[in-house]
């Protein structure tokens, strides 16, 4: 897919699954799983979808749950990489020693759990041997500190070998990584949550990430239950889905099992995703 200057191609890590009436908060299941369908555990089916993005230079946003997860988060999270990550970047003609940056939406275990790899001698090593990690500074503290209610999502084999590795970069604010390609914080999801802008040729593209995981979250209140600031996911949704709809942004959907970007349309004030990939 190209975009101006940039060429955007999603990839995948595979799925899991996670509670339908944890990802949907307060919207009742009689309504949810007309659109998400549960298994016999209430589970629904989650992809794990990072966007490559070429440009001025190789980038990866977000990279997926990984391969580290032990036998029993596999599963409560029933995770399949029949197709995983690395079967992905090579279907796109791309190793990842090709990719030169890698920038994190938040560093929840979903999203962060492919940026290290075991070595085979019991550590963990950066998975893109020549990429540069960037998160967002404020994202790394609460990371770094978590709590009773973010302490299973925040998973330190993930980030903190980065770090150690000295290829970790955080950033404090908004602002452009690389030419076309500006992270904007949400909060919401999590208190430093971003979103990827994505502008080139006069078009933009979105990585949405938990914002609106899925084509089933772009009502308003249709949000996560994982949230920890419902309302500030609310607050930003209101104006963001408006733009979305008026300026034809191409969304990517990190989470949806089947749809990977779409544009959000506006009938008779009934919102719907026409898919695009
Ligand atoms: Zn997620």
């Amino acid at each position: 897919m190209i975009l101006g200057d940039l060429e955007l191609i999603p990839l995948t890590d595979g799925y899991f699954y996670l509670d339908g009436g944890a990802m949907f908060g307060v919207v009742p299941k009689a309504l949810w799983q007309r659109r998400a369908p549960s298994d016999d555990r209430n589970r629904i089916r989650m992809g794990l979808r990072p966007l490559l993005v070429r440009g001025e230079k190789t980038m990866i946003i977000d990279a997926g749950i990984g391969g580290k997860m032990d036998a029993r988060s596999q599963e409560i999270y029933a995770i399949d990489r029949a197709h995983d990550l690395d079967a992905s970047l090579a279907a796109a003609g791309v190793s990842a020693d090709d990719v030169e940056i890698v920038l994190a939406s938040h560093l929840h275990f979903d999203h962060a759990g492919g940026f290290t790899v075991r070595d085979g001698a019991g550590g963990l090593v950066p998975k893109f041997r020549n990429a540069r990690y960037v998160a967002r500074t404020a994202e790394w503290e609460d990371a770094t500190h978590p709590h009773e209610r973010n302490r299973a999502s925040y998973l330190a084999e993930n980030f903190v070998p980065l770090m150690d590795a000295g290829v970790f970069d955080l950033v404090p604010d908004d602002r452009e990584i690389m030419p076309g390609v500006r992270v904007v914080r949400t909060g919401g999801h999590t208190m430093h949550h971003q979103i990827v802008m994505l502008e080139s040729g006069g078009r933009t593209a979105v990585f949405a990430a938990d914002l609106m995981p899925t084509t089933a979250h772009v009502d308003e209140p249709w949000i996560m239950a994982y949230d920890l600031y419902p309302m500030d996911t609310l607050a930003f949704k209101r104006t963001f889905v408006r733009e979305a709809i008026d300026r034809e942004y191409l969304i990517f959907f990190e989470h949806d099992p089947d749809v990977a970007a779409g544009y959000i349309r506006e009938d008779q004030g009934r919102k719907r995703v026409e898919p695009a990939v």
